[in-house]
């Protein structure tokens, strides 16, 4: 049976995450399209009013903007949602190793870890997202529960989201090499693993990334590190890393994540690393939303430092730079809510992000749906997979991310529902279990 024809009829379209020759970008760099769809595909992209007449009208989008699906490659969910049983008593990074550690011990069972990652990932389909990487703490009884689990979910929701997952634990793990290698294998067998670490200047040493940059060759794997989330200004573990992926010409995907730290080195250093970042193909992920939570606290004072890396200047040197969740209503990060839009719409506001926004829409879109082996932009053959906000400006969509959004996936127009709090796991919703934790 031929499947019939729809348009999403009078869109605009950002020319950095579409492709769309046929049409004409007007005076404020959009592009004012008619899309036809047919099935689960988009088959062609028309100047707006062009589309044939007969055709049914799927969404009127009178000028509107349409995005791609958001790709959010850093997150944590099998810590979220966690902040009401167990909050962060002081706000610091060292408060919330505490007590994730606590909340882990307490209460992480596998039926407890499995509702909580599948609400994140209802609350990540309901905002338009169409790929997520985690990382997932791979030690103790629930580093061995929790990668079945994460397979699972990949499995059951690989027609909704892309899943990948990295282990998470500190450089000097990799040291133990039968403990490594039984990890490396465990990440191996899920399709998409990814070898992770926390790599910061007391722990980074070049014996320890040779041990990491072995596993990731003897069991194909790329890496994504968690990289000097710290505020130190004389050191970085940022350039250690990029020299060691060029002096051993690693051919491995490389991701940083965080690399607060670089912020603060003196502008000739700043440079130097920067360079040696570029020279090593090392992609950025900036985690805007938990820096500006973490960094620069101490009680009783104002903090002036916003906590981001050197997003302009790694773009400018060539770097690709992107922004994502990271953690997500735990003791790391107290709020959010896997809407990569708010994320992005906040990013834009703590690192200048606009006049102009330029290419940045990229950074929550089609860059890191790249290095998850997506292709996410909106173009003729792709995928009938997108977002429709609803406003007609960048301005406005910034202003408003969570006002007037409507999904199509497949081809379909869907009205997903944000999962209710009400569906966590008991123990989420408050005093008791906080009682219960103090007795
Ligand atoms: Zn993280």
């Amino acid at each position: 049976m031929t499947q019939s024809m729809h348009v999403v009829r009078d869109v605009r379209l950002l020319p950095c995450i579409s492709y769309a020759p046929a049409v004409t970008a007007g005076a404020d760099d959009m592009l004012s399209c008619d899309l036809m769809i047919r099935g689960g595909t988009i088959t062609d992209i028309l100047p707006a009013g062009t589309a044939p007449p007969a055709a049914p009208v799927m969404i009127d989008g009178k000028g509107r903007i349409l995005l791609p699906l958001f790709a959010d490659i850093h997150t944590h969910i099998d810590k979220s949602f966690i902040w009401d049983r167990t909050p962060n008593p002081d706000g610091t990074f060292a408060g919330a190793l505490g007590a994730v550690e606590r909340d882990r011990e307490a209460f992480w069972t596998p039926d407890d870890v499995q509702a909580r990652m599948e609400f994140s990932l209802q609350c990540a389909w309901a905002h338009g997202i169409g790929a997520l990487r985690t990382h997932l703490d791979t030690i103790g009884a629930h580093g061995d529960a929790v990668w079945p689990l994460f397979r699972e979910l990949q499995a059951r929701w690989s027609s909704r989201i892309a899943l990948q997952a990295v282990c998470l634990v500190m450089l000097e793990r990799y040291c133990d090499s039968a403990a490594a290698a039984a990890m490396a294998r465990t990440v191996a067998e899920t399709p998409g693993g990814i070898l992770g670490a926390v790599i910061m200047h007391d722990n980074a040493t070049s014996e320890r990334l040779d041990v990491l940059f072995d596993l990731a060759e003897q069991y194909d794997c790329d890496l994504d590190l968690h990289v000097d989330e710290n505020g130190f200004a004389d050191t970085t573990a940022l350039e250690l890393i990029a020299d060691k992926a060029i002096s051993r010409k690693s051919t491995r995907q490389i991701v940083c994540g965080h690399c607060c730290s670089l912020a603060r080195q003196a502008p000739g250093r700043q440079k130097e690393i920067i360079a040696r970042v570029r020279d090593a193909g090392i992609s950025i992920v900036s985690l805007p939303t938990c820096n500006l939570y973490l960094q620069d606290r101490s009680a009783g004072t104002t903090p002036f430092w916003r906590g981001v890396t050197l997003v302009h200047e790694l773009a400018d040197a060539g770097v690709p730079v992107m922004f994502a969740s990271d953690n997500v209503r735990d003791p790391f990060f107290p709020y959010g809510d896997y809407d990569l839009l708010d994320v992005f719409s906040r990013a834009v506001r703590i690192a200048h992000l606009d006049s102009p926004i330029g290419n940045w829409p990229q950074a929550v879109t089609t860059r890191p749906a790249q290095l998850m082996g997506r292709n996410h932009i909106l173009r003729a053959g792709g995928a009938a997979d997108f977002v429709m906000t609803g406003a007609r400006t960048m301005n406005g969509v910034l202003s408003r991310p969570s006002s007037g959004r409507q999904l199509v996936r497949d081809g379909k127009l869907i009205t997903p529902t944000l999962p209710h709090y009400d569906d966590l796991p008991i123990g989420i919703s408050g005093e008791t279990v906080r009682n219960s934790l103090q007795s």
